[in-house]
């Protein structure tokens, strides 16, 4: 039977993972839909005949004909939503980040732990592209020897007027510090933040930034977060082992040679680089709700993840490393 979804949140994500349920026909179906901007909701509803609008995220996710959330709308409001998902024992996709303090993450790691069964998953959809699944296997196989460090580079043209220079750090570099942990096989123990000469592209944003993340098996990470690089999308990693390095390839799929020069195509947003990954985040989260068992990227995940954005915001304002302190992993995510 189709997994009948309840998607909270109809923003920009939103809108474009719903179209993603909505190729899946036959694995699910989108039977509600909630916002705060109830006219947003209602817009969706009203191009998807037998789509229920429901007056809040709460009393969808309380609906009889939703079997599962999908959880879009802005960070702040994500920790209430999945807590409500897990009481009810529905599965739960939730946007990065899960919540935005340790503190509900704990909160929502111990809900699931209680209630025995995984039924989170985080949107950290860089585990589904393709290029870092080869990294990492690389990685996991031994070929390039024990990993010692990893580069990273997340850079943007641009970025909105709203953007701030926080938003770098849990906006931006938590996909690159989730990426690093899923790819060293490790938890973060220490960080630091190093913030070279302001891009006068940014006016008074902090960019670029360099965070350091020191790994509790002495590995050590690089990340780069430039948002004003101008000529793209740019997504770069590295990954040096003791006997070989290992790099993400430039994407396209063409390089032209011409008047002695070669070039090929940048992306120009995130979109364009990951939408694959993105497509196929939502199918096996689908798929996995329909065989009863979470498989993706974890509560857990989730926990690391913003206790580690919440070290290099600290980090960024005393000026010095950070100590990261993580509560046990339980066996649920082992
Ligand atoms: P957005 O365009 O602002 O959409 C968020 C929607 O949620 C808005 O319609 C907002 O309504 C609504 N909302 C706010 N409070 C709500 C509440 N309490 N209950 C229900 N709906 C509520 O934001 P977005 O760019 O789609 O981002 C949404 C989430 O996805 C964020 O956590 C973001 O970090 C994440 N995201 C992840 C990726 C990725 O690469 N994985 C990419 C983009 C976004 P109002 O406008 O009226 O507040």
């Amino acid at each position: 039977m189709a997994v009948r979804v309840g998607v909270v949140g109809v923003g920009m994500i939103g809108k474009e993972h719903l179209r993603r349920l909505q190729r899946l026909s036959g694995l699910c179906e989108v039977t509600a839909v909630s916002d705060a901007d109830i006219s947003a909701a209602q817009a969706m509803a009203v191009e998807r005949p037998g789509v229920a609008v429901y007056p809040s995220g709460l009393d969808l996710i309380g609906a009889r004909d939703v079997d599962a959330v999908l959880v879009t709308s802005k960070g702040s409001t994500h920790a209430e939503y999945v807590l409500a998902a897990i009481a009810a024992r529905k599965p739960v996709f939730c946007e990065k980040p899960l919540a935005t303090t340790q503190q509900d993450c704990q909160r929502i790691v111990d809900a699931e732990v209680a209630c025995g069964r995984r039924l989170v998953q985080v949107g950290f959809m860089r585990r589904y592209d393709a290029a870092y699944q080869s990294l990492r296997k690389l990685v996991a196989d031994g070929t390039i020897g024990r990993p010692l460090i990893f580069y990273s580079a997340h850079r943007n043209p641009s970025v909105p007027a709203s953007y701030t220079s926080d938003m770098a750090i849990h906006d931006t570099a938590v996909h690159d510090i989730d990426v690093a942990r899923w790819l060293l096989g490790d938890e973060v123990v220490g960080i630091t933040v190093a913030t070279p000469r302001r891009n006068s592209r940014g006016g008074t944003l902090r960019d670029p930034i360099l965070i350091q993340m020191e790994m509790s098996e002495g590995a050590v990470a690089n990340i780069e977060v430039s948002v004003n690089a101008a000529y793209g999308y740019d997504i770069r990693g590295e990954i040096v082992g003791e006997t070989g390095v290992a790099t993400l390839a430039e994407s396209n799929p063409v390089v032209v040679k011409h008047n002695g020069n070669f070039c090929g195509h940048v992306p120009g947003d995130w979109r364009e680089r990951f939408n694959p990954a993105f497509d196929r985040e939502i199918e096996d989260w689908v798929r996995s709700v329909a065989g009863d068992s979470a498989t993706g990227p974890s509560s857990w995940d989730g926990y690391a993840a913003t206790v580690a954005t919440g070290a290099a915001l600290e980090a960024v304002t005393i000026r010095r490393r950070v100590s990261v302190t993580m509560a046990g992993r339980p066996n649920l995510y082992t």
